[in-house]
C-alpha cells in the first residue's frame, strides 16, 4: 500500500482509510492508497510551516545542491516511476518517461535560479537616507494538481517554490498518487530536511479545502478546472492567500494558405493526439484557410487513420486510453451534443472494438467537421481524443473565431508570412502563441492563461516571483 509523505516520514491516513488506484488500460488495481483527511492535511501543513523558518534561511546555493542531489536519486529510478505513471495514467510509457524527465529538467532550471534572487539597493531624497528591496519567500506553499500531468505539474510549483525557499505541501489528484508519492520519498531520501516537501492524498472536496482554508498556508497554486479553478480563487483568495490558477483552455490552431501543410499536419495531430488529448494546451478547434482545407482535411483523417491505440506499456501504443469512465462518457456527450446540431464525424467517434479494450476506457481519435459554433465541442473544453474542424475565409476571420472563447491559454499560427504571424501574435487573446509550432511548454518560457484560463505564470524566472514577496526596507544613515 502506498503511503502520504509528511515531516519526512510514510504515513498512513489518521482516518485509517484507504481506496484503489486503477489503471485506466485494464480496469485493474494498481495499488492502493491512504484516503487523507482535513487533519492529515493539517499535520501536512504544520511540518511545512516548523521548517519553513529553517529552510528559508538555508543559503541559496545549499537548497540548489538539495534540489540537484534529488534529481540524481530521482533519475536512477526513471525506468520503474515511467511504468508505474503509465500503469496509474494510463498515457503510453515513452510519454511517461518523457514526462518525468521533463519534470527533471524544470527542477535543473530552478535549481539554477535560486542563487540569482536578489533584491535592489533604492536611492532615496534625502541622501542621508537609503531603501533596499528583500526578496523574501512567501511561506508555506500549496501545490494543487490534476491528473493528465501529474509529475511536470507538481514540478512546475515544487521548483520554484523550493528555489525561493518557500516550503510544500503537493496534493496529487486522486487518481494519480502514486508515482508523486513515490517522488517526493525519493526527494526527501536525497536530503531535503524533514517537513520542507510534503505530499498528502485524498478528495479535493477535503484534503485540499484544507490547504485553502489554513490560515498557515500563504500561498495556492492551483492546476485544474476553470470551475474549481473559481472555487480555489473564492476561498483561498478570500483569505488573502498569493494564488495562481493554471485553468482549462480551448486552444485554436489557425492554418493559413502559405503554410507548410506537411508540418502544420503534425502540428493538429501531436497537439491534438497527445496523452489522448487530456492537455490543456491541446488544439481543441482547428481553423483552416478555405483554399487549403480540402487537402489538409484529407491527409489529416489519414494522418489519425495509422495511430495506434492500446494499452500504454505496449511499446507501439501512441495513444492510451482515457483517463477515466467519466472523463470518457464527457467527450461523448460532447460529441453527441455536436452530431445533433448537424457536425460529420469523418472518423472515429466512438468507442473502439476488440477484447484488448473491453476493460478500459478507450475512445477513438475523432476528427469531425461541421459542429455550430455555439455547440459544446466549441464552447466548452474538450479533455481528449477529439477534434472539430472548422473552414474560415482567411487568417483575419481564423482570429476572429479563435477568439470567441471563453477561454484564452494557447494558440498557434502556421503561416511562412511573417507579418500575418506578427499580426496574429498580437491579436490572439490567450497566454501563449505558437508560430508553425507545437503547443509545448517550455521551462524557458512563462506558461499561463486569459480570461477563464487562469490568472499568473508557471514556468520561466517569472514564476519564481510568485514564490517572493517584495519587502522595502528604509534606513536612515
Ligand atoms: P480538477 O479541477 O477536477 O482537479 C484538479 C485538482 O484539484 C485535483 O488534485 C483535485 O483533487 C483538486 N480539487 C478538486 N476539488 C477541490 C477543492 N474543492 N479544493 C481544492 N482542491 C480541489 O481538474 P482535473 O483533475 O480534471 O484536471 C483537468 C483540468 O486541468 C483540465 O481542465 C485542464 O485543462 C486543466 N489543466 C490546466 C493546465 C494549465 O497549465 N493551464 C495544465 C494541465 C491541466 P481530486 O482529484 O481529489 O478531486
Amino acid at each position: 500500500m502506498a503511503k502520504m509523505f509528511i515531516a519526512g516520514e510514510s504515513v498512513g491516513s489518521n482516518s485509517g482509510q484507504t481506496y484503489n488506484v486503477i489503471n485506466p488500460a485494464t480496469g485493474e488495481i494498481v495499488d492502493s492508497a491512504p484516503k487523507g483527511t482535513e487533519s492529515d492535511a493539517g499535520a501536512a501543513i504544520d511540518a511545512a510551516h516548523a521548517a519553513f523558518q529553517s529552510w528559508s534561511e538555508t543559503s541559496a546555493e545549499s537548497r540548489a545542491q538539495l534540489i540537484l542531489k534529488g534529481i540524481e536519486a530521482v533519475k536512477k529510478e526513471l525506468n520503474d516511476l515511467a511504468v508505474l505513471l503509465t500503469k496509474e495514467q494510463g498515457k503510453p510509457v515513452g510519454d511517461s518517461q518523457r514526462e518525468i524527465e521533463h519534470f527533471l529538467h524544470g527542477m535543473n532550471f530552478y535549481a539554477g535560479l535560486a542563487s540569482k534572487i536578489r533584491g535592489s539597493y533604492v536611492p532615496l531624497p534625502d541622501n542621508k537616507m537609503y531603501g533596499m528591496v528583500l526578496k523574501q519567500p512567501v511561506g508555506v506553499t500549496g501545490a494543487i494538481v490534476p491528473w493528465n500531468f501529474p509529475i511536470t505539474l507538481m514540478g512546475t510549483k515544487v521548483g520554484p517554490a523550493l528555489a525561493a525557499g518557500c516550503t510544500v505541501v503537493v496534493k496529487p489528484a486522486s487518481t494519480t498518487p502514486l508515482t508523486t508519492i513515490r517522488i517526493v520519498e525519493i526527494l526527501n531520501r536525497a536530503g531535503l530536511p524533514k517537513g520542507v516537501l510534503n505530499v498528502v492524498i485524498g478528495p479535493g472536496g477535503v484534503v485540499g479545502e484544507e490547504i485553502l482554508r489554513n490560515p498557515k498556508v500563504a500561498r495556492v497554486a492551483f492546476t485544474g478546472e476553470s470551475k474549481t479553478g473559481k472555487h480555489v480563487m473564492e476561498v483561498a483568495g478570500s483569505r488573502m492567500k498569493r494564488v495562481t490558477l493554471e485553468l482549462g483552455g480551448s486552444d485554436p490552431m489557425i492554418v493559413c494558405e502559405d503554410a507548410d501543410i506537411d508540418k502544420a499536419l503534425t502540428g493538429a495531430s501531436v497537439g491534438r493526439f497527445y496523452n489522448c488529448g487530456q492537455a490543456c494546451l491541446a488544439v481543441k478547434r482547428l481553423y483552416i484557410v478555405e483554399s487549403v482545407y480540402d487537402q489538409f482535411v484529407e491527409k489529416l483523417v489519414g494522418k489519425v487513420q495509422r495511430l495506434k491505440l492500446g494499452n500504454g506499456l505496449d511499446k507501439d501504443t501512441r495513444l492510451g486510453p482515457m483517463h477515466t469512465k467519466t472523463q470518457r462518457e464527457e467527450i461523448e456527450s460532447q460529441t453527441q451534443d455536436a452530431v445533433n446540431r448537424g457536425a460529420k464525424i469523418l472518423i472515429g467517434g466512438k468507442r473502439p472494438e476488440g477484447a484488448e479494450f473491453e476493460k478500459g476506457f478507450f475512445y477513438l481519435p475523432t476528427v469531425m467537421t461541421g459542429a455550430p459554433h455555439d455547440s459544446r465541442v466549441v464552447t466548452e473544453e474538450t479533455f481528449g481524443p477529439l477534434l472539430p474542424v472548422f473552414k474560415v475565409k482567411d487568417l483575419d476571420e481564423g482570429i476572429e473565431k479563435a477568439n470567441s472563447s471563453q477561454y484564452g491559454l494557447g494558440s498557434s499560427v502556421w503561416t511562412k508570412d511573417l507579418g500575418k504571424a506578427r499580426r496574429a501574435a498580437e491579436r490572439l487573446q490567450a497566454g501563449n502563441v505558437w508560430i508553425n509550432s507545437l503547443h509545448i511548454g517550455y521551462d524557458e518560457m512563462p506558461f499561463g492563461g486569459v480570461k477563464f484560463s487562469g490568472i499568473g505564470r508557471e514556468h520561466g524566472p517569472e514564476a519564481l516571483e510568485y514564490y517572493l514577496e517584495a519587502k522595502g526596507v528604509v534606513v536612515a544613515t
